[in-house]
């Protein structure tokens, strides 16, 4: 097999270069960080359910018209997708309040939210990716107001996308983080979604009896993040092959 060239390698997947030009290859590892990297482990498998779950919220994004950079999965722990400039941006949705919002603003833990609130972060983790507000982004040129309202557009159809998705899986999507690409054609650049739609990006409650299926599980130590991942794969209907029971055909 060819060596692949590695572009960087981040706290939760290693970035190749792909296959044809203008593409990469997103490795999914089982390492997982909390608490800008203060917390680290490795959970066996959560590579190949990230890969798959990311996959399934990525292709139901471009089948309802959401541009995003995923081009297809090409074996358990590895996704082709198109090479883009990723905007330093972490872009947050947030419909219940949690995490850092909940202390930032002193309101409760799993508070409904009036409607859907967007809040945009610096990516630089030396910084601790910290809250930016739209005057920083325009003033210091890191996405254009154009830009800006393409994004706004996309996260709010990723958030209504994957609380439909996981309403019907009894999943409440509390929050969740995307990151945006730019993809050139010519002199002209698209908006794509990019990176991972998974359970280490999102705040995931059941809706029933509220238990966390996300990385909180890890970040409050409250079992194992395999099996919390697990089930919301299980849930879709999305279950890495290894760990699909093959059940034999009986023919009566
Ligand atoms: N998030 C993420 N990466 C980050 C920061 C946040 O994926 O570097 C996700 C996080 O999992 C949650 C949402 O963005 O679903 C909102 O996170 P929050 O601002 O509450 O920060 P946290 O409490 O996770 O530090």
């Amino acid at each position: 097999m060819a060596r692949r060239n590695k572009i960087y390698e981040g706290k939760a997947k290693i970035i190749y270069e792909g296959t044809e030009p203008g593409t990469i290859i997103q490795y999914f590892k089982d390492d997982a960080t909390a608490f800008n990297a203060e917390k680290k482990d490795v959970f066996e498998g959560k590579g190949v359910l990230n890969n798959r779950l990311s996959e399934y919220f990525m292709t139901g994004l471009a089948a309802i018209g959401v541009p995003t950079h995923f081009i297809k999965r090409m074996n358990m722990r590895e996704q082709l997708c198109r090479s883009c400039e990723i905007i330093p941006l972490e872009v947050i949705v947030r419909n219940y309040a949690a995490g850092s919002f909940t202390k930032r603003l002193g309101i409760e833990e799993g508070t409904q939210l009036p409607r859907p609130i967007v809040e945009y972060c610096y990516k630089d983790d030396s910084l601790g990716d910290p809250l930016v507000s739209e005057e920083h982004i325009a003033a210091f040129g890191w996405a254009s107001q154009v830009e800006m309202d393409d994004i706004l557009s996309l996260a709010l159809r990723v958030n209504d996308f994957l609380s439909g998705v996981m309403y019907g899986a009894g999943i409440r999507v509390v929050d969740f983080k995307i990151e945006i690409g730019r993809v050139f054609e010519g002199d002209y650049a698209r908006l794509v979604v990019a990176d991972e739609i998974s359970p280490d990006s999102c705040r995931l409650w059941d809706i029933e009896t509220g238990r966390k299926l996300d990385k909180d599980v890890f970040r409050r130590d409250l079992g194992s993040l395999t099996d919390a991942y697990t089930e919301v794969a299980r849930r879709l209907g999305v279950m890495p092959n290894s760990a699909t029971p093959i059940k034999p055909t009986v023919i009566n």
